[in-house]
């Protein structure tokens, strides 16, 4: 019996998890993820460039939306409260505008993690119980099929039933880990049995191409992890095994606009070697198979996902980590695609379309990577897109938003004339998805920013924060660190509280930071400190110890490769992780962009400006401006005239925040000075 009792303590301990089961991703327990969730709210900003833009997302940002959504201008939950019965009136918005308020919950909740602010969580429960009144008796929830009367259940995918519900279980799981209360999550768990019923153990007829834009997938797998229950993963796994072995035709279900390689339905994703379709879609969908791969460590999915993301960051990105590189084009099999990737290496500037969730996407997906692989190329992707190509669609002031998210603006070029392109910021968009994913992202990335690893504790991203949190074994620690990143290059993370024996500090080094130098109290640290990689400093840590990184911060000109014809003879600028433009109010008045280029022999400096844009560092540099007239498509190379100025550049995502402007991140170069 003695033997039986101290078998069964032995049991229980060696059972006993010491992960942490509140992160963004739940990932405690996920036996294929090497970098690990930190617990929501255990990394606090302090001071900095995130500190900065989390004041303006709580105070501005999660508040000025919130007044959209719940008002008549969003409408969303005017569309709760019609479906509920609650009010009268038509539902107001697209059709994925419900997933659109989920996103703003989960918003709100990462808000709630750093501020313990109850008053969220009382207002937010109010709107749960208006969404609990709307669900269907068997669970389904979608407010416009449930209130327009030619619309049905599942009658077209791209209704986005399935985006709605990927949306509410992300939300829920999240509201839930955060506040521990499970009303939402309720919502989300009836949901997903209905879900589940309807596709296991297999679809029927036409709902074996069902599926759209696939954030069920990530949903599912973080409800599987939230409550235990296996059937969640079995059903996004289904979703996954399902695409890409039917006959591609125009359905009932599927018009010809949305099918094959847009959908990402022409292969199956275990043989895809490239990114295909629409952007948001295959990213989502991208993320939505690593959150399996993740928990069934499958190889052939984790195989795909390699090729993928390269093919992604190797030969379909912009400069500014955005993605998506058109708003209609065609793919090699010659399938339509709206918002979506074209081949490789085919970068237009003036009609790059990078839809802001596209971008957002790029960093969901590479930070579930990263976790897969724990190497840094994809913390640095999840660095690019934050600081360039997401940010830049919102507003410094945390109000105005951008959709798509070009590399050149010209009043005189690229008309677009659509509802989601423009060269002002909009303080609402219609189709509203962009505003509340990029708002969620810029409020989660503290739970972004440190990783826990085998024996230590991995940083990710930098900026001003302090860390207390548990490593894997149990232990407590707790890190401050203090820079100015990303406009200086010095970290310094103090140790305030650690274990006595020798455990890991991972430093990113980020892909651009060759040449870093880090240092231990002082010291130059033993090994080697390699840009692209983590550096590992293994020691007996104590309190006081004090960790530097410094990386160099010089001015970068940047080329495309040859094979991006739309950058050739042009370069960007880049500082650190920003990459910059040069834009209207920083040129002579009446100055057309496309006459700036760049001589490759100009000095360019970084300032500081702290009352500029937010507080950002601007570069100063010689232009040549030419007098272009601009005549005829073609025309003989002659009368090149240019006068010299000096102009500002300032960082991409801050562009578009000083009136209408001009803008282009590649300049042409001319030789010399
Ligand atoms: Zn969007």
């Amino acid at each position: 019996m003695k033997f039986n009792i101290l078998f069964l303590l032995c049991f229980l301990l060696s059972q006993f998890s010491f992960a942490q089961e509140n992160g963004i991703l739940n990932n405690s327990e996920s036996k294929h993820v090497k970098f690990k969730s930190i617990n929501m709210g255990d990394c606090q900003w302090t001071e900095g460039f995130w500190a900065d833009k989390f004041k303006v997302a709580q105070e501005t940002m999660v508040p000025y939306m919130g007044e959209l959504l719940t008002g008549d201008v969003g409408h969303a939950l005017n569309n709760f409260k019609i479906a509920a019965g609650l009010k009268e009136g038509k539902h107001k918005g697209m059709k994925w505008h419900d997933g659109d308020f989920y996103k703003w919950i989960e918003a709100s909740m990462y808000v709630y993690a750093q501020n313990k602010d109850e008053k969220i969580v009382e207002e937010i429960d109010g709107y749960i119980d208006i969404i609990k009144q709307a669900q269907a008796e068997d669970g389904y929830i979608h407010t416009k099929v449930q209130t327009e009367e030619e619309m049905h259940r599942f009658g077209n995918r791209q209704h986005h039933e399935m985006y709605n519900f990927g949306h509410l279980y992300t939300s829920a799981c999240i509201h839930n880990r955060i506040t521990g209360k499970s009303n939402f999550l309720d919502i989300a768990i009836k949901n997903a049995d209905f879900l589940y019923s309807k596709f296991m153990p297999e679809p029927k007829g036409l709902l074996k191409r069902f599926g759209f834009n696939q954030t069920q997938i990530m949903g599912l797998v973080e409800l599987y992890r939230t409550t235990k229950n296996k059937k969640y993963l079995k059903l996004a796994e289904l979703f996954i095994n399902l695409r890409g072995h039917s006959k591609v035709e125009p359905t009932d279900v599927s018009s010809y606009k949305h099918i094959g390689d847009m959908v990402q339905e022409r292969t199956p994703i275990r043989k895809a070697k490239t990114a295909e379709g629409h952007a948001v879609l295959a990213l989502y969908y991208y993320a939505g198979v690593a959150d399996v791969a993740a928990e069934t460590g499958e190889k052939a999915l984790i195989n795909a996902l390699d090729r993928l993301w390269s093919n992604v960051v190797d030969k379909k990105m912009y400069v500014t980590g955005a993605c998506g590189q058109t708003h209609h084009g065609v793919s090699k099999h010659v399938d339509m695609i709206h918002e979506g990737f074209l081949n490789e290496y085919m970068m237009p500037n003036l009609s790059a379309y990078n839809e802001t969730c596209a971008n957002v996407c790029n960093s969901m997906f590479s930070y579930r990577m990263l976790g897969l692989h724990g190497e840094s190329k994809y913390a640095d992707i999840m660095e690019l897109v934050l600081f360039n190509s997401a940010l830049s669609g919102i507003s410094v002031e945390g109000k105005d938003y951008f959709y798509a998210n070009p590399l050149r603006v010209s009043h005189d070029g690229y008309d677009p004339g659509n509802d989601t392109e423009f060269d002002v910021r909009q303080p609402y968009i219609p189709c509203f998805c962009c505003p509340p994913n990029l708002v969620r992202t810029i409020t989660k990335v503290s739970g972004w920013a440190y990783s826990l690893t085998e024996n230590g504790v991995a940083v990710n991203l930098y900026g001003g924060n302090k860390l207390s949190t548990k490593l894997l074994d149990g232990s407590n620690i707790e890190l401050k660190q203090v820079t100015n990143y990303p406009w200086e290059g010095k970290v310094e993370i103090t140790v305030e509280k650690s274990k006595k024996e020798p455990f890991d500090i991972l430093l990113r080094i980020p892909d651009w930071a060759e040449g870093s130098k880090v240092l231990v109290n002082g010291e130059v640290i033993n090994t080697e400190v390699k840009a692209k990689t983590f550096t590992v400093i293994n020691r007996q840590w104590k309190k006081g110890d004090v960790l530097t990184l410094d990386m160099p911060m010089d001015v970068m000109l940047l080329e495309g490769h040859p094979l991006i014809e739309e950058v050739r003879n042009q370069a960007a600028i880049k500082r650190g992780p920003v990459v910059y433009c040069v834009e209207s109010p920083d040129l002579p008045e009446g100055t057309d962009i496309l006459d700036v280029y760049l001589p490759l022999k100009s000095t360019l400096t970084a300032t500081y400006k702290p009352d500029l844009l937010g507080g950002i560092s601007t570069i100063n540099g010689d232009v040549k401006l030419r007098k272009d007239n601009k005549e005829g498509m073609y025309r003989e190379m002659s009368d090149l005239k240019w006068d010299t100025y000096n102009a500002q550049f300032v960082p991409y995502f801050a562009w578009a925040n000083r009136g209408k402007a001009e803008m282009s991140v590649w300049i042409p170069v001319v030789l010399g000075d």
